[in-house]
């Protein structure tokens, strides 16, 4: 496949200490060039591949250095995009980097569109479409567990795992064909039976082994929607403050993604919470005024996680019942807060409302409980034991999607089999879950949801 060159500055846009103008393409080389003055007379189309150099990009219309830099030359295929990769690594800010970008593209480059890198690397074979995702996702990553995820996929565990599948199933339908060709021999049919149900059922539970990972995969890559609730002034800003400040998350800003709320993420103990911000936390002392009304109800059953806050220094009032009633269910852990004043709320009558849940006491004012409330948390989560890193996580929607399906066919050849369907019939069945899961690889993905989805990229990735 030939395609032109694309540029684009491929690190994040603001006050970086090193800014990325990467360009990817035939005449990545000859453009990059025409702007580069090294020490000497050195030429880029001269160098050997995969090797670094200083010098200047100079403006040719000019004359004028734009930028001092560092040109990492990477001929094709051994390159992430597979084509020719120049990388111009800029140490100046914002502006300097635009300049360069700016330059690049005055010279013929084309600025690459969101994802595009990734993209030619997919249609260059060098990639398969779940470790493309895996891309989108690594970009995405807020914590050190999600960040593995995404590392695993990236390096292709997911797809050895569906590519094995695959294998299982046409391995089946090979010897369902024997039986087809062949039906005159009892033997056959009668083995082919027995091994078609054996091989089935192995396929079925390992997509659900996978399918049972996709909560957790699903949070490690979300973050646990988490809502605070509790009456006016018990101390739920508070309580973001401190487990922001606590646990400073690493947020990559997405560009271009649109949020009605703005959301912080915090990592507690690697688990990653999304948890609203101080507009958010105003809606929810609304959600306590209006409590009942259905609309708020509703707020509150999207969340994974409810932190239900409490005053210790006053008496358990009726709004706290009702907060009690409208989270019945779901996973929440109810803080009991300000423990430096004097007790007025009965702890017996709310260990017998709140016996389902774990109660954690904490002064925020006195810095006291923090650490508890993370422990619960945590162990709330990951019953403190997961490690990422140990089982083959699958966390993207279209993913878990295509999976169900997948397991929804084999599950009718199963039963076919079971009930003496004809085998042709069978076939059918095994052939759509095949189809299914090449699509989570890409093996059979229409054009336009190829599109779709790298247009989710950042640029310059
Ligand atoms: P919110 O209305 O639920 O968001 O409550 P805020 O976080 O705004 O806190 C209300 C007031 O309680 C503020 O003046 C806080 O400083 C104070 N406060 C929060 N936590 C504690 C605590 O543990 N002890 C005491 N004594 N005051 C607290
Ligand atoms: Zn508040």
């Amino acid at each position: 496949m030939e395609f032109d060159t694309i540029a684009a500055i491929s690190t994040p846009m603001g006050e970086g200490a090193i800014a990325i103008v990467r360009l990817s393409g035939e005449d990545a080389f000859k453009i990059a060039d025409r702007l580069f003055k090294g020490v000497g007379s050195k030429s880029l189309m001269d160098v050997s591949s995969h090797t670094i150099h200083y010098g200047h990009i100079v403006d040719p219309k000019t004359n004028e250095v734009a930028e001092e830099v560092m040109v990492s030359v990477m001929k094709g295929p051994k390159t992430f995009t597979k084509e020719d990769v120049i990388e111009i690594n800029c140490h100046g800010g914002l502006v300097s980097v635009n300049r360069v970008l700016q330059l690049v593209l005055n010279e013929g480059a084309r600025l690459a569109e969101p994802g595009e890198f990734t993209k030619r690397a997919f249609l260059n074979g060098r990639i398969d479409l779940s470790q493309a995702e895996a891309v989108i996702d690594l970009i995405r990553a807020k914590t050190d567990r999600a960040m593995n995820v995404a590392l695993g996929q990236m390096d292709g565990r997911l797809s050895r795992l569906i590519r094995k599948l695959r294998q299982e199933i046409l391995e089946i339908l090979a010897h369902v064909e024997v039986n087809i060709d062949y039906p005159e021999y009892d033997d056959v049919e009668e083995m082919t039976h027995q091994m078609l149900l054996e091989k089935s059922r192995y396929v079925h539970k390992e997509i659900e082994q996978l399918l049972q990972t996709s909560q957790q995969g699903k949070i490690l890559r979300e973050g646990l929607s988490t809502v605070i609730v509790g009456r006016p002034n018990v101390g739920k800003s508070s309580l973001l403050n401190s487990l922001v400040q606590e646990n400073k998350a690493i947020v990559t800003d997405i560009p271009g993604t649109t949020r009605d709320v703005i959301e912080e993420y915090v990592n507690v103990r690697g688990v990653p919470l999304r948890l609203l911000d101080t507009a958010g936390i105003r809606e929810t002392e609304d959600i306590v005024e209006r409590i009942g009304v259905e609309r708020s109800r509703q707020v509150l059953k999207e969340a994974d996680l409810i932190l239900l806050v409490l005053n210790y220094s006053e008496k358990l009032s009726e709004e706290d019942q009702n907060l009690f009633k409208a989270v019945e269910g779901m996973d929440v852990i109810v803080i009991v807060n300000k423990t430096d004043l004097p007790q007025q709320l009965d702890m017996e009558e709310l260990n017998e409302i709140a016996k389902e849940y774990r109660i954690v006491t904490t002064s925020l004012k006195e810095d006291e409980g923090i650490n508890e409330l993370e422990e619960a948390i945590s162990s709330l989560f990951f019953s403190g034991a997961i490690e990422a890193g140990d089982i083959t996580y699958v966390s993207n929607s279209r993913h878990i999607a295509l999976l169900n399906q997948a397991n929804r066919s084999i599950e009718e050849a199963i039963s076919g089999v079971e009930s003496g369907t004809p085998i042709d019939i069978v076939q059918i069945d095994l052939t759509r879950s095949w189809e299914l899961l090449g699509e989570i690889i890409g093996d059979s993905v229409h054009e336009s949801l190829i599109d779709q989805l790298f247009s989710q990229f950042c640029l310059g990735k």
